[in-house]
């Protein structure tokens, strides 16, 4: 085209689209399901825009927010059009080819070594995903603020834009028209396009169109000359205007004479509506199967693994503020989850207000360290036609997030209430035979805690209110604990009597701290050490001062009692020339203190912080952090 700009993709976009070109992944149905998100996302922003502006959605078709699919079986095209928010010039260069998202590279280095394709959409490069079914691809694309281009690119390093002056203007929106392979034939299908919309797409909440054929019988005159039975199996494809003026064809001729007619089929289109457009968050918990749940969990979350969620919360808060909310525990971190931790605020919750999606960037509704959790909130009270920034600074926000964070945490602790494997439940008794229910949920605990134990680290360190129920999700090992996970309401169940504290050291690994000599004396007597091996537990235990009524001590620092011994006093008695004599003989800003110690068995002396002090193990944190 003379009109044509050329670009280069992004080198990793590039590398991305080669990949995907030449992977062998079976399962190339998902390029659908991305395309109808893609389309699905642009319709939610335009009805956002819509609510402070009335204007922005036009008149006619064009305020109709659908999506639409048709299949032209001859040139072997597939076009799937929204009448979304569009794309200026600007955005068609930039969000499909010359700037690459942080997830881009993470996924081409995913899929070199053991990534699912089918994961594409969680990484932010969906719409790449096209060209495992096409060679050739053209995006038209109609913002409001631009003219409408065409986006063209045969995958093959580079892409063009031109001002598009040939085809139909869209009005508004984007069509996509994927130019198929030969071996991707199958999607010029009706009946593939039809499951497939029903597999992945049925919690698009905006209608989703085929044009697809009906057959009809329709009445017509006979023609005598020819045989009726050639007649009867002759199949009329009609073009795709409806009503056609055969049907019809009477002359006065004709009129006159006996009519006579004969049946044929008739093929006619007409839009045909593939998805059931239904919030489940409305339903009545009861009522919503198990497998919905997972399935909408799927399509909310982008997560295609097949994987269930661990957990799931569906309800309704009442009140000054009344909200309706699904919240889900996935069944994987995602790869960044705490790569950006503190610079990114990203919740992972969809806000709806009465039904009308709002955003899914919306900080004020979770706390950091909840940011795994998916889900929506959909709230009545919150006000529609304001701005985000008016929004963000609602009074009832507060509120929101506040139930938010307790149903989450009861979520949580159900995992592991109802996980026969949890520390917490293997004393107990077990009264009823487990089922085949209980099978499922066994292990889960552990599983969340594998993939997300960092996170109630975190909020213990951030969140004061909810510390000791976060607490209470803690595991660890510990040096009675045998490999396994316990908690701290086993730990106390275990201590000694007379025992006050809550021992536990710090290091680097299980391994080397099973062997410090701090443990010697205290495995001897047979106390209990919980054992923490992650960088982040150093932290947390600067926040975790005490759980139920006992205090947390350290047993590399000072000030570790275990229990009284008469003899204490006599030795540091006839000790005290020789400590003193140490003391001095060490430089004295390196030490504040010789002492007689009982914590040891064999090993003659340790070093111990100051009970105020960094930890060994803090030093080396600190250190390799700053290097
Ligand atoms: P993601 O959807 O996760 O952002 P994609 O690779 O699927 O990643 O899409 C890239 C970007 O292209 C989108 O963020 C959006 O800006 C733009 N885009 C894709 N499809 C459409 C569409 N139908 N309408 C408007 N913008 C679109
Ligand atoms: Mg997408």
């Amino acid at each position: 085209r003379s009109n044509a700009e050329k670009f280069e993709f992004q080198a990793e976009v590039s590398r991305l689209m080669d990949i995907i070109i030449n992977s062998l992944y079976s399962n190339k149905d998902i390029f659908l399901r991305e395309i109808i998100s893609n389309a699905s996302d642009a319709l939610d922003k335009i009805r956002f825009l819509s609510l402070t502006d009335k204007e922005i959605l036009g008149e006619g078709d064009n305020a109709k927010l659908e999506i639409q699919i048709k299949l032209d079986k001859e040139n072997k095209i597939l076009s799937i059009r929204d009448r979304g928010i569009g794309m200026t010039k600007e955005d068609l260069i930039k969000h499909l080819g010359t700037i690459a998202k942080s997830g881009t590279s993470a996924f081409v280095e995913k899929m070199q070594t053991s990534g699912d394709l089918n994961l594409i959409g969680q990484f932010g490069v969906g719409f790449y995903s096209v060209y495992l079914v096409a060679d050739y691809v053209e995006v038209i694309s109609k913002h409001n603020d631009d003219k409408q281009y065409v986006w063209e690119s045969k995958a093959d390093g580079a892409f063009a834009i031109s001002e598009d002056t040939w085809n139909e203007p869209l009005g508004r929106g984007t069509e996509i028209k994927l130019h198929l392979r030969e071996e991707a034939a199958e999607y010029l299908e009706e009946s593939k396009l039809k499951d497939l919309v029903k597999k992945y797409s049925e919690f698009i909440s905006f209608p989703i169109y085929l044009w697809a054929s009906k057959e009809v019988d329709v009445e017509v005159p006979a023609d005598e000359d020819e045989s009726s039975e050639e007649e009867e199996s002759s199949e009329k494809s009609s073009s795709e205007e409806e009503g056609d003026e055969d049907a019809e064809k009477t002359d006065d001729e004709d009129a006159e004479k006996k009519p006579k007619t004969k049946k044929v089929t008739e093929t006619t289109y007409e839009w045909e509506l593939l998805n059931d457009v239904k919030a489940i968050w409305l339903r009545n918990p009861k009522e919503v199967t198990e497998e919905e749940y997972t399935k909408f969990y799927h399509s909310l979350a982008k997560d295609f693994s097949d994987e269930k969620p661990l957990a799931w919360s569906h309800f309704t808060a009442e009140g000054d503020v009344e909200f309706k909310a699904v919240l889900f525990v996935p069944p994987k971190a995602p790869h960044d989850l705490y790569e950006s931790y503190y610079n990114s605020n990203k919740s992972n919750l969809k806000l709806y207000v009465r039904r009308v999606f709002i955003s899914d960037e919306f900080d004020e509704l979770l706390p950091k360290y909840l940011n795994f959790l998916k889900g929506l909130v959909d709230s009545d009270t919150l006000p529609l036609n304001v701005s985000r920034e008016m929004l963000q600074q609602h009074s009832s926000l507060k509120t929101i997030k506040k139930k938010l964070i307790r149903k989450a945490l009861d979520m949580i602790r159900k995992i592991a209430e109802e996980d026969p494997e949890d520390a917490n439940n293997k004393d107990k008794k077990d009264t009823e035979k487990s089922g085949d229910e209980d099978d499922e949920k066994k292990g889960q605990y552990a599983k969340f805690w594998n993939e997300f134990g960092k996170s109630i680290k975190l909020g213990i360190i951030e969140d004061a209110t909810n510390r000791n129920r976060l607490a209470k999700l803690l595991r660890f090992e510990s040096t009675k604990s045998d490999g396994q996970l316990t908690s701290l309401d086993q730990y106390i169940s275990r201590m000694k009597s007379g025992q006050k504290d809550i021992f536990y050291i710090t290091g680097n690994s299980k391994e080397q701290l099973e062997k410090s000599p701090f443990l010697e004396r205290l495995k001897k007597k047979n106390y209990e050490v919980i054992l923490f091996t992650d960088p982040v537990d150093e932290y947390l235990m600067q926040y975790l001062m005490d759980y139920e009524d006992k205090k947390f001590q350290n047993v590399s620092k000072e000030g570790l009692k275990l229990g009284k011994d008469s003899k204490d006093k006599d030795l540091k008695e006839s000790y005290k020339e020789l400590t003193k004599w140490w003391k001095s003989a060490l430089a004295s800003d390196n030490i504040d203190d010789v002492k007689i110690s009982n914590r040891l068995d064999n090993t003659p002396c340790v070093v111990v912080t100051s009970k105020y002090g960094w930890s060994a193990n803090m030093e080396r944190i600190m250190q390799s952090q700053t290097l």
